[in-house]
């Protein structure tokens, strides 16, 4: 028997609505959410709240110390680098496990973020080219699982082949 199950995708849950930014307030992403909410099953997924913290919350951001990348809270001076990498870890092989085909994660994140966050040396913005930890868990566990930046899925052209080789990944990974 064929399933015909949507196919499950998970997006970084603010980009769906969710209230779990740190300031307490989201990101939905309209043109995403009637896009992808039509072809697939959404799987929303904030790692900062399934790590357990509160919102809203401190700001966290990426640090560069002694040549290594670490998530850490500011104000708190709190550094949640090996936390969150041990929740991603478990949580990306939850997923390969659920059968998610795809991810859309939310830009400049240091959890979420793909290309663009920003990586801070002392008190100053050192670079613009950093990668979240959940996403980085993510793009190496998964290598092959189609991820994108939402931003990036906002150009037609982009959201059609990414949505192409979500099928695909379903097709390959069906039993
Ligand atoms: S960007 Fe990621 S970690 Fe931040 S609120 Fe959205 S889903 Fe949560």
């Amino acid at each position: 028997m064929p399933d015909h199950s949507p196919v499950r995708i998970g997006v970084s849950a603010c980009l769906l609505g969710r209230d779990c930014r740190y300031d307490g307030k989201h990101k939905r992403d309209s043109l995403l959410c009637d896009t992808l909410g039509q072809r697939f099953q959404c799987v929303p997924i904030c790692p900062e709240v399934e790590l357990g913290l509160p919102t809203p919350r401190p700001a966290m951001q990426l640090q560069r110390r002694a040549g290594e990348i670490r998530l850490v809270v500011p104000e708190q001076e709190k550094d949640l680098t090996e936390a969150m990498l041990a929740y991603a870890r478990r949580r990306v092989a939850a997923l390969a496990e659920e059968g998610v085909c795809g991810f859309v994660l939310k830009s400049k994140s240091p959890s979420c973020g793909i290309w663009d966050v920003p990586v801070y040396e002392d008190a100053a913005a050192a670079s613009q080219s950093g990668r979240g930890l959940f996403a980085e868990t993510l793009m190496t566990r998964l290598p092959n699982l189609p991820v994108e930046d939402q931003r990036r899925l906002q150009d037609a052209r982009l959201r059609e082949n990414w949505i192409a080789r979500v099928f695909a990944y379903a097709r390959n990974s069906a039993p």
